[in-house]
Order: C-alpha cells, then structure tokens, then sequence
C-alpha cells in the first residue's frame, strides 16, 4: 500500500490529511493508498525521512518546523525549491528522495487573474513570504516587501527580488497578500500592519495566508470594501493538488481537497 504523510511539529492540527484523503477516495484509490500525519522532532527529522524511503512511502508534505532542513536530505532539489530556500513536497522513487515547492506555484494557482503585470505589496519575510515573493518576481508583477523588522524584507529583496518599503500607500497596489503571522493569534491585523479597513477597493485582490474555522478580521474588511478575496485554506488547497498531482501522476480533484479542507 503506498503511503502518504504530512511531517510537522505539531502536526494534529493539519488539514492536510483530510484534504488528501478526501482526493484519493475521488479518484479511486483510497483502498490503495493512505496518507497521514506524522509528527516528528527536528532533530529526528532526517533519520526519519530516510526510513520512510525503506518503509514504501511515495511522498510526503513537509511543513513547519522542517521545510528548510528539507533540502538537506534531498538527492535531488528542484530548482524552486533551492530558490525559495524551502522543501513542502518529498517525492520518494527509485531509491531517491525528490524535494520539490509548491507553495509558489499554489499560490499563483488560488488568484483569481495572472499577477503579471501587477502592483503587489506583500507583508511578511518569513518562511511564506519568501514562497510568495518568489512567485509573484516570476510572475512578472511589481512586488513590494514591507516586514515589522525593516532588515529582513531588505535581505529577502536582495536574494529573490522586489523592493522593500517601509511606509506603503495601500491605495495603490493591485494584489495585497498577508503572509504574516497576525491574525492566528487574535491580533488585530490594523494594529499591526500598515493597513486601514477602509484602505481597500473594489479593484483589489486581497490575500490573506493566515486561516482559520472562520474568515479573518483582514478579509472580512476587505471584502467589506468590496476587494476580491483569497483565503490561506485556497492557498493550501492549490499547493496540495500540485503535490498531488506529483504523488500520483494524476489530475488532483480539487473540489474534493477545498470541501474537505473547508469542512
Ligand atoms: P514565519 O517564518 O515565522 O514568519 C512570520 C512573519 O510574521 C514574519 O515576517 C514576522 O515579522 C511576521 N510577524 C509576526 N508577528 C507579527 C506582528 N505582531 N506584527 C507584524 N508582523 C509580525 O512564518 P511563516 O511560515 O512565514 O508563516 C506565516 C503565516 O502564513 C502563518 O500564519 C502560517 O500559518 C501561514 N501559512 C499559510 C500557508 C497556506 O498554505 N495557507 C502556508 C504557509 C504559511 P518579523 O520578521 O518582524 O518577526
């Protein structure tokens, strides 16, 4: 039975599961193939990346704490994911362990119009951020990085493009993608970021990467000002499609993953 898993720590709180289950039953392959969550310490992570090579797993996700120590024990490293500096997918064949990101290409996947050509602010230099930036440069849009720490929007310009800003003029971009951690906790995204509720326009795509059971206090303004909006659990979805679609070498059923995710 080939097998599947996410690998974080935590990890009980990921749809990821759910998400893939619900895809393999789509497509007829839930009595063959099982994917689940395995929450492994950092300092197990490679030992435990190379057993599941032996024990018949086809793939993994990888997330937080572990998408950087992901390129570590690749054999092979796409060139996205030596870019970004970060691993979400593992593919295990022929002896070999292939370390990919979807998490760009996801995200370019869940708006609703190609970035090119756009105006883009993106908040944030973390881990998504740098996905996010990376994606977008490529793209073709204008991408503006600002970060509550001024030196590392600075640092992930230099390495993968777009320009820092420290003061931006919400009114004027196209795409606005929160790739901050604000909101997971309750924070007020207004406090903390350099956004007004009433800043937003029916002309403007507004992402936001954070998720929860309910919209967050970020959306719901923007979407009350009439932007178009993207939530973290789409973003999710694109990424494990694309994930998918490498396990399997089939189409990934993405109504199926976004019910699941969203249930
Ligand atoms: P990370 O590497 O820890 O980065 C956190 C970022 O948030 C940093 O830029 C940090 O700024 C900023 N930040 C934290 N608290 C802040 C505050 N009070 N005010 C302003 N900025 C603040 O985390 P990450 O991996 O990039 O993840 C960021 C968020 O995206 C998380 O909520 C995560 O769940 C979500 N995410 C979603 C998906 C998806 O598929 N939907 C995928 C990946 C991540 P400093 O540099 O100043 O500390």
């Amino acid at each position: 039975m080939p097998r599947l898993a996410v690998l974080g720590h935590p990890v009980g709180h990921s749809r990821s599961p759910a998400m893939h289950s619900a895809a393999l039953a789509e497509l007829g392959m839930g009595d063959e193939w099982r994917y689940e969550a395995i929450d492994v310490a950092p300092e197990a992570f490679g030992v435990r990346v190379r057993e599941m090579l032996r024990e018949g797993f086809a793939g993994a996700n990888v997330t937080v704490p572990h998408k950087g120590a992901a390129i570590g024990v690749a054999d092979e490293l796409s060139e996205t994911a030596r870019e970004i500096g970060a691993v979400n997918t593992l593919v295990f064949a022929d002896g070999e362990i292939r370390a990919d990101n979807t998490d760009a290409a996801g995200l370019l996947a869940a708006l609703p119009a190609s970035a090119a050509g756009k105006r883009a602010l993106v908040l944030g230099a973390g881990g998504a951020a740098r996905a996010i930036v990376w994606a977008l440069v490529r793209e073709g849009a204008e991408v503006a990085v600002w970060n509550r720490t001024e030196l590392r929007s600075q640092h992930l310009c230099e390495e993968l493009g777009g320009g820092p800003t420290t003061d931006p003029d919400q009114a004027s971009y196209d795409l606005i993608v929160n790739s901050t951690s604000v909101g997971l906790a309750g924070e007020d995204p207004f406090d903390e970021l350099p956004l007004r509720p009433e800043g937003f326009s029916t002309a403007q795509t507004v992402v936001d990467m954070v998720y929860g059971d309910a919209p967050t206090v970020l959306l719901r303004a923007a979407e009350a000002a009439g932007a178009t909006v993207v939530d973290g659990i789409e973003v999710l979805v694109q990424q494990g499609a694309l994930s998918l679609e490498l396990w399997t070498g089939r189409e990934a059923p993405v109504e199926a993953m976004r019910a699941a995710a969203r249930r």
